[in-house]
């Protein structure tokens, strides 16, 4: 049988599912876990299906989360979209289900759960959920709101088709879910649109990016530049893309000071292969975005090191 066969049996085999996604969501992550909801309950309107997780932050115009017991856990299949590995996976419950099925696109370096599908060449786990619509359109229902979740999640993770992993195949997604009646125009402005103090966050970044001559650069936000722009941690995702926009900019690491003292490190990378440094910190992710935590600025400094080797070996 094949896999996605092998995860429609289980889908249709179990009364409730309780689909979670990644921690700090993304578009990708809550559309492919809302799009797989939508495309189930439409499909088999007698199943219960609910979507978990912690707080989805400004994305709440995508999709919102569903209050579960542990209780409901015992009879469930649970789903994992766009989740690599298990500590990962937002929201604890997911442990106490039937069954455990994962769906992703990151490289499978940890593997989890009891059936797992993943496909590293998918722009996003959003194409991946059409992918099981399509292939199985004889007894799944795609919905207006499915197609919207899922173009947002495609939009997201290719940040609107200009990163590489964007194919031919997710032009060909991305039209068919635009054959589906949602406000895609409203839904890329919303994407794009930014808050005032992330507007100003945004000069702070471009003014204090420190590029070395190899084309590595790097942006370090302390906890005091995040008090006084008063950002937290979970709404600085629209600054990551500023380095890039740099023509002398090959890779580059974005170090987010926490509250209890770590840097949550986001990398980024035109070319040279960052995911290799991101998983010597206990990081993972795909080959050139992926991120990993620093204990403290001296993990910051060999990170940086590291991402300049990368770029020198890459030339
Ligand atoms: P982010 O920088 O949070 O947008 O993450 C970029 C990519 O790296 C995503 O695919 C994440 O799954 C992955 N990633 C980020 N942080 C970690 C981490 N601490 N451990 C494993 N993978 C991570």
């Amino acid at each position: 049988m094949t896999i996605t066969n092998q995860i429609l049996e289980k889908i249709k085999e179990y009364q409730r599912i309780i689909i979670h996604r990644h921690q700090s969501p993304d578009p990708d992550a809550l559309g492919s876990q809302g799009g797989l909801a939508e495309i189930i309950k439409a499909s088999f309107p007698e199943k219960e299906v609910y979507t978990v997780g912690g707080p989805v932050n400004d994305l709440d115009y995508l999709l919102t989360m569903d209050e579960v017991t542990d209780e409901m856990y015992r009879e469930a299949l649970v789903i994992t979209t766009d989740t690599a590995n298990a500590p990962r996976i937002s929201g604890e419950q997911y442990q106490l289900g039937k069954e455990l099925l994962k769906i992703d696109h990151h490289p499978n370096d940890e593997p989890y759960g009891d059936i797992a599908w993943v496909n590293t060449e998918a722009s996003s786990t959003s194409e991946i959920i059409y992918d099981f619509y399509w292939e199985h359109q004889e007894e799944l229902k795609m919905t207006d709101e499915a197609a919207r979740l899922l173009y947002a999640g495609i939009i997201g993770d290719t940040g609107r088709f200009l990163y590489p992993a964007t194919t031919s195949h997710t032009f060909w997604v991305a039209s068919k879910l635009r054959e589906y009646q949602f406000d895609a125009a409203a839904l890329s402005r919303e994407m794009d649109e930014i808050t005032e103090k992330i507007a100003r966050l945004s000069g702070y970044v471009s003014e204090n990016i420190q590029i070395d001559e190899s084309g590595a650069a790097k942006v370090i936000l302390s906890q005091e530049v995040l008090n006084r722009f008063e950002v937290l941690d979970s709404e600085t995702p629209a600054i990551i893309p500023i380095p890039g926009k740099l023509k002398e900019v090959k890779a580059w690491g974005i170090f987010v000071a926490q509250p209890e003292g770590f840097y949550r490190v986001r990398l980024r990378s035109k070319g040279p292969v960052i995911n290799t440094i991101a998983k010597r910190h206990h990081g993972g992710g795909h080959p050139l975005a992926s991120g990993c935590n620093a204990k403290d600025l001296a993990e910051v400094a060999i990170i940086f090191e590291e991402i300049k080797t990368a770029v020198k070996e890459y030339k």
